[in-house]
């Protein structure tokens, strides 16, 4: 027996997720020849397997590579089939039980809404199925600390560990694994890498559009929910975490929640909420609301290594590009004798940019032409795109096959999870009002003193937005 999953079973088929990411994601698996037999859609919908195809086939048009009649997708197409079914009631897993008959490891891929959670597992245990499959959980993984132990527990009461995948999908991207590779593949920054050297870090991820007529869904999260308290603080746990000591999922899923254990929990003057405005306008927001669509926070790491150098972490909607990136600024030279003292010079950092566009950046001192010695900034930059040519593996693709393997390290555990919604948790309810702030502007005014004191926010420059 192999223990690599031989069928899927996508749960949400009929879904925005499915339809967006799902899909296209299976089409670079059959691509590659990665595609396991049987890929099963279940969902409420009163559709046939034609129907279900021909939404697929309409996913790949609309968020694929455009091509349904590609070998890919028509092998896609033909291993997929649909299940009509309520998840409320046992007969659905009936005959989802029937027609897994022989299938080793199957993987079941909750595309569901967070309420379903629960009515799912129930009628997975129901039919026995649990014994012998792998549960992938999509975020939210619970609305706070609490809502996410109940939510492990519910999980791991029927599925061990090892049988879970919790997608943060920020964790399958190729661009964020650079991130890892690079810090940890090169001898030269380990030295550096502590509050010895590092005056600070700051993580943007600036969007240029707004809700995208999803208010109703906004509404119930907000820009902490959404984005930090799952990706963001992955991409912080990746910068400062310690290095591991293998890079297996054990070794690394460790490493990564020590450091965010280490994370002080938030007190509501760490934070600057924002709301641009004509957000209350949205279709499902209340007129009074205060959700908030941009947030700066200001983080503190209490360990050895990073003792002192704050994090900061910026997200918001309606902002002037759609770029996200990881700024590592270090401290500048004990004596600066060639600068010029009416413009100090840049300190040295380390920018990644994550999106788009991915390179990394390495900001120097260079010495001036002429006949002084004075020194200037210079950049020395990696362009991804330079040795990559076509698109990126999509993060779904990659997450879908490293799952189908069993191979856990870039899901996240039931205790990190826990780990990053302890440092926001007390800030969900207890926090300053969100200030307006004008749609293309770098978001409310109160967001630059949370970091004047450390040389202000470092905004992306325009380049192809989104
Ligand atoms: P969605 O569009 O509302 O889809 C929900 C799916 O669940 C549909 O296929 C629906 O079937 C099915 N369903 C709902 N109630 C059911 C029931 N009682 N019995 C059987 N099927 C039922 O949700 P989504 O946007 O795809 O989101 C799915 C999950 O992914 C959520 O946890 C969400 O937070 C997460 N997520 C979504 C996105 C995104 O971009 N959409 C991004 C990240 C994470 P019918 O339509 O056939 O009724």
């Amino acid at each position: 027996m192999s223990d690599r999953s031989d069928a899927i079973v996508l749960f949400g088929a009929s879904g925005d997720l499915a339809k967006k990411m799902l899909f296209p994601a299976l089409v670079q698996l059959a691509r590659d020849d990665l595609l396991p037999g049987r890929v099963i859609g279940v969902a409420a919908s009163d559709w046939d397997d034609a129907e279900l195809r021909e939404y697929a086939r309409q996913s790949i048009v609309e968020y694929g590579d455009g091509d349904p009649d590609s070998p890919a997708a028509i092998r896609l197409l033909s291993v997929l089939s649909y299940l009509r079914g309520d998840y409320r009631r046992s007969d659905t897993f009936v005959h989802l039980s029937e027609r897994l008959d022989g299938a080793e490891l199957p993987l079941l891929y909750l595309a569901v809404p967070p309420s379903l959670f629960a009515s799912v597992v129930a009628g997975v245990v129901g039919v026995g199925l649990h014994e012998h499959s792998r549960l992938v959980v999509e975020k939210p993984f619970g609305r706070d600390l609490d809502g996410a132990r109940q939510l492990n527990k519910t999980v791991l009461a029927s599925f061990p560990e090892e049988a879970v995948f919790r997608i943060d999908h920020y964790l399958g991207k190729e661009e964020v694994l650079d991130l890892l590779v690079f810090r940890l593949a090169n001898t030269v920054l380990e030295p550096v890498w502590n509050r010895n050297y590092i005056d600070s870090v700051q993580i943007t991820m600036s969007e240029s559009f707004g809700v995208d007529g999803r208010g109703r869904f906004y509404e119930e999260v907000g820009a902490l929910r959404d984005v930090v308290q799952n990706h963001l603080l992955q991409v912080l746990s990746l910068v400062a975490m310690e290095p591991p000591i293998a890079a297996d999922a054990r070794a690394l899923r460790d490493e990564k929640v020590k450091v965010l254990r280490a994370v002080r929990a938030l007190e509501p003057s760490d934070l600057v909420r924002g709301q641009f405005t004509g957000y209350r306008d949205e279709e499902g927001v209340a007129g009074d609301s205060d959700v908030e669509t941009y947030v700066a926070l200001r983080l503190s790491i209490d360990s050895w290594r990073w003792a002192g150098v704050p994090f900061y972490i910026r997200t918001g909607k309606h902002l002037p590009v759609t770029a996200t990136e990881v700024l590592i600024e270090f401290k500048q030279p004990p004596q600066m004798f060639f600068a010029d003292a009416d413009a100090p010079p840049h300190p040295n950092h380390l920018l990644f940019r994550l999106k788009p566009g991915e390179q990394v950046t390495l900001g120097m001192q260079i010495n001036e032409a002429g006949e002084q010695l004075r020194s200037r900034n210079i950049d020395l930059t990696y362009e991804y795109s330079q040795e990559h040519e076509g698109p990126r593996q999509l993060a779904y693709a990659r997450l879908f096959q490293e799952a189908m393997d069993g191979e856990q390290r870039l899901f996240a555990r039931a205790d990190g999870v826990e780990a990053a919604w302890r440092i926001v948790d007390r800030v969900l309810t207890e926090h300053p009002p969100a200030h307006a702030y004008g749609q293309g502007t770098w978001g409310p005014p109160a967001a630059d003193d949370l970091i004047t004191c450390d040389g202000g926010w470092h905004n992306p420059p325009a380049r192809n937005a989104r």
